[in-house]
């Protein structure tokens, strides 16, 4: 639910409008209100601009709530998809019921009341109901303001549990009255739509609203042409969203399901193939070629060997940076896979090429141990990188943006300060973006824009160390080019994991110890910072600290980093780990990104369950990095039989790139979508990992579609090239070029 609505909130931004096909009246009404009302104007197809307090039965209240959701227009409400739905029978007369089954009735109700009982906390409703074949009992637990609700001679509908003996009544599980405008058998007959729902927005209530939007359902603008439609045998975009909300049979779920889908991944593909075609044709780049030996001199001074896959990437990057083109490269590689060499080398050769290179990594403590690394591999070259976080006092960091805006400084590591600041570059010709997943879309956007004087773009290496499935990277990186560096350097240790049962903490600690008596170090993960800021409660750092140091490692230096801490505190906690002077860093995921301190061997993740499984790989990369093998010590109590599945492959496989895909079979691409670089960040109808044929077909069908059609500009393609305009805001007139 929360990155649904935060996709359509992101979709807010851009505002010229599609023609759609709901009436023009309900148009220019959204017009003045949207006006009115301050709604964010959005374009294109599926948007059907009509606020939903435009529906009968639909308040400002509603309104407000459905708006807490994401859903502000009646178009947003119709693509709302239910996530499940209740198999529930036809009506059946009072007289045929059976002892024990679960039935549903259409009765009409003779009194109604409160029943007493000895039990203060429970009061029950009980109602005497009847049809023309009988009479039974109705019960409710807990909810007396029935009896204000339901009026004798009402017509309800009723579903539940019957019971023949010893009395004859049915335990209520959903009702509803009938003749109140919503269709009859909406929450108690047939496929019953299960909505992602708040607690101020019931599926109930968002299945009653979904009723009263049906005839604009029915108008739903159509974004595939004719002829796709009919070469893959799909239905309309009316039809597949009248079966998604209002199926007859189990197949029109799937068959609508399968629509929406393809559609909305042929937009992708069709905007993925624009980008790059963009990027390919429409833009110039600063081509870099070296002319002197900077970068042999920093490759001379390698304290080791590059391995075969570093010097193929690293080639791959050259070869790019040459060209007339920007780059746009992904590298992938695990924690560890010795990704930062491979940065220092690029910047190596833009400088060698007259250019400057900005290196920018999500946190500051990231920033100080990049500006280190490079430091020490670019010394040999005589390259001294500058720092530019927020953390650097004013008057120094003034002094350190003059020296990029002249030229001075050439390798400039930095944060999103690097992007807020007003820092201009003499002549900026490359820049690696490190664990790029962490920045926004549009901070990543804002770089792409900070070329610095020349007209030119800059060179953009992107760098992750979570791995994406081959199907992911050809749609979420549609418009990049992907290396990867896999497995890990010679001389890295590999990470044994096990998930510890809690019966058995005891002996883990003394394991632990063991480690720490050696000289090594130790880190605790916790998912919460301080006791009570999660919904659940886990396990928190503050809290763990000091449990710790009181008891199971009295003995030894206990150091405590989070996100809560001001950045000088958490940095001297860093540091002091860094130098060995604590022995056992309890944190949250702070440590996730790019610490490294080799002597730390054990890794414990409390709560482990609280964590995504890529995370949790990370996590676990921060040990095993010097010369000593590492150990991860799992705790956790997964509540669902996937969090299980999870945290077995964790303990099974040390290769982020199987793990990527175990996670994709378990939970779909969810959050993985979020690494996109431009475009959609999530998707909202197709699930690639149940999905992968529509993806196939998609991409066939894109390319066919430019091939007949290249600029999207056949009336019959006019609101898919509006879709793809949507869904790729920040790519303004993509198909012109
Ligand atoms: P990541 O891909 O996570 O950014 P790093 O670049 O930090 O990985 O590299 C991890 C460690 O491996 C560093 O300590 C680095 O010095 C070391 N390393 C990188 N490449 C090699 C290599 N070819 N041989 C030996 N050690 C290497
Ligand atoms: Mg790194």
């Amino acid at each position: 639910m929360a990155t649904y609505a935060t996709t359509r909130a992101r979709c807010h931004k851009t505002a010229a409008v599609a023609s759609v096909s709901v009436s023009d009246d309900a148009f220019a009404r959204h017009r003045a209100s949207s006006r009115a009302h301050a709604v964010p104007a959005r374009p294109g197809p599926g948007w059907w601009p009509s606020p939903l307090t435009h529906l009968p039965g639909v308040g400002p209240a509603a309104a407000r709530h459905a708006g807490a959701m994401g859903l502000l227009t009646i178009g947003d409400l119709a693509e709302h998809l239910p996530s499940r739905y209740l198999a529930y029978d036809a009506a059946r007369p009072v007289a045929d019921l059976v002892d024990g089954e679960e039935a549903t009735i259409r009765v009409m109700l003779d009194s109604i009341a409160v029943v007493p009982t000895r039990r203060r906390r429970l009061r029950i409703v009980r109602a005497r109901v009847h049809d023309d074949s009988g009479t039974i009992s109705a019960v409710w637990f807990n909810q007396a303001y029935l009896v204000d609700l339901l009026e004798p001679g009402a017509e309800l509908m009723l579903r539940g549990q019957v019971q023949l003996r010893p009395q004859r009544q049915v335990t209520v599980k959903a009702y509803e009255v009938l003749g109140t405008g919503t269709s009859a058998g909406l929450h108690t007959e047939g496929l019953v739509p299960v909505y992602p729902a708040t607690e101020a927005m019931p599926a109930r209530r968002l299945r009653e609203m979904v009723d009263a939007a049906r005839p604009y359902l029915g108008a739903a603008p159509e974004v595939l042409p004719a002829w796709i439609r009919a070469r893959l045998g799909l239905a309309t975009r009316a039809d597949a969203l009248v079966a998604m909300h209002f199926p007859r049979t189990a197949r029109d779920p799937r068959a609508g399901h399968r629509r929406l889908a393809f559609e909305e991944l042929l937009v992708l593909q069709l905007g993925l193939i624009a980008v790059r075609r963009h990027e390919e044709t429409a833009r110039r780049a600063l081509p870099l070629v070296p002319t002197g030996t900077i970068a042999r001199r920093v490759r001379d001074a390698l304290p080791f060997t590059l391995t075969t896959e570093q010097e193929r990437v690293s080639r791959q990057i050259g070869r790019d940076l040459a060209g007339q083109r920007p780059m746009r490269r992904l590298l992938q590689g695990e924690v560890g896979a010795g990704k930062t060499v491979v940065a220092a080398l690029a910047c190596a050769h833009a400088v060698e090429a007259g250019a400057q290179a900005a290196i920018l990594v999500p946190t500051e403590t990231l920033a100080e141990q990049h500006l280190r690394t490079l430091d020490s591999l670019l010394a040999p070259a005589g390259i001294a990188p500058v720092l530019i976080t927020g953390n650097v006092p004013r008057a120094e960091r003034e002094r350190r943006e003059m020296a990029v805006a002249t030229g001075t400084a050439s390798v400039v590591v930095g944060t999103q300060a690097l992007l807020v600041g007003g820092v201009a570059f003499a002549r900026l010709g490359l820049v690696v973006v490190d664990e790029q997943h962490r920045f926004g879309v549009e901070q990543r956007q804002a770089l792409a824009d900070r070329t610095g004087a020349s007209a030119d773009a800059a060179h953009l290496l992107y760098m992750t160390a979570t791995p994406i499935p081959r199907t992911l990277a050809l749609t979420a990186y549609g418009d990049l080019r992907v290396s990867a560096i896999r497995g890990r350097p010679p001389g890295r240790q590999e990470v044994r994991t096990r998930w510890v049962p809690e019966a058995e903490r005891g002996e883990a600690y003394e394991e632990v110890r063991a480690e720490l008596r050696r000289g090594r170090q130790a880190y605790v993960i916790c998912p919460l910072v301080a006791e009570g800021d999660g919904d659940t409660p886990a396990r928190s750092a503050v809290e763990e600290a000091r449990r710790l140091a009181a008891g199971p490692f009295s003995a030894f230096r206990v150091g405590l980093a989070h996100g809560a801490q001001k950045p000088h505190e958490r940095r001297a906690a860093m540091a002091a780990f860094t130098a060995g002077e604590t022995d056992l860093l309890v944190a949250t995921t702070v440590v996730e990104v790019g610490i490294d301190v080799p002597n730390a061997t054990v890794m414990v993740i409390e709560d482990a369950d609280r964590f995504g499984l890529a995370q949790l790989h990370q996590i676990r990369g921060r040990v095993g990095r010097g010369e000593h093998p590492g150990t991860c010590l799992v705790f956790a109590e997964p509540a669902s039989e996937d969090g299980t599945r999870r945290l077995e492959a964790l303990v099974q496989t040390n290769d982020g790139f199987r793990l990527a895909d175990i996670d994709l079979d378990i939970r779909g691409e969810g959050s993985i979508m979020g690494l996109r670089q431009s475009g959609p960040t999530d998707l909202r109808f197709a699930r690639l990992s149940r999905d992968r044929r529509s993806l196939a077909e998609a991409r066939r069908i894109a390319r066919v579609t430019l091939e007949r059609d290249p600029r999207l500009e056949h009336a019959e393609h006019a609101l898919l090239a509006a879709a793809v305009h949507t869904a790729f805001p920040d790519m303004p007139r993509l198909l012109d070029a």
